[in-house]
């Protein structure tokens, strides 16, 4: 199973993701993107935020209509069910869910059905779909360093 993997140290802000997640509404518009990128332009810093498709999703507990679902590795909401209350929206940690302009139903990232276009067209390597493991362990290297840096700024103080 694939996995999304964001590198937030790589990202440029360049907007790509956004541009070639929104076609898939037939228009390139970032503003009805999934993805989105926080721009921090005073110190230098990108951080695009997308659906972590999380292994015990909260957007899935609060749904009271039983509209979201996870299978095989992929949260869905499945509109014919989705009332359109935005009680996901209000608990998901990474503002992933979107209801966009005149749609009454909320709608996220299905990772475009396996072939994600935010990572296919992304330059600078930031989002990757990567194998399960090469996942894991990137995840565990970025625990190792941010446990590094805790611990060695601790002693110098
Ligand atoms: S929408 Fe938010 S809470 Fe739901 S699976 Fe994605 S990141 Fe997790
Ligand atoms: S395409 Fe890649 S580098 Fe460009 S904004 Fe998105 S994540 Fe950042």
């Amino acid at each position: 199973m694939k996995k999304l993997l964001v590198d937030y140290s790589k990202c440029t802000g360049c907007g790509s993701c956004e541009m070639h997640c929104s076609s898939r509404s037939g228009e390139f518009n970032p503003l009805l993107s999934f993805i989105n990128v926080v721009r921090r332009e005073k110190e230098g810093a990108f951080i695009p935020l997308v659906c972590a498709h999380c292994e015990e999703p909260v957007c899935q507990a609060v749904c009271p209509y039983g509209a979201i679902s996870r299978v095989d590795g992929i949260v869905r909401v499945e509109q014919q069910k989705c009332r359109g209350c935005r009680l996901c929206l209000q608990v998901c940690p990474f503002g992933a869910l979107r209801q966009l302009p005149g749609q009454k139903t909320v709608q996220k990232c299905d990772l475009c059905g396996g072939d994600p276009q935010c990572a296919r067209y992304c330059p600078s390597g930031s989002l990757q779909y990567v194998e399960e493991e090469v996942y894991n362990r990137s995840r565990r290297r970025e625990l190792a360093a941010r446990v590094w840096d805790e611990a060695t700024s601790e002693r110098s103080t």
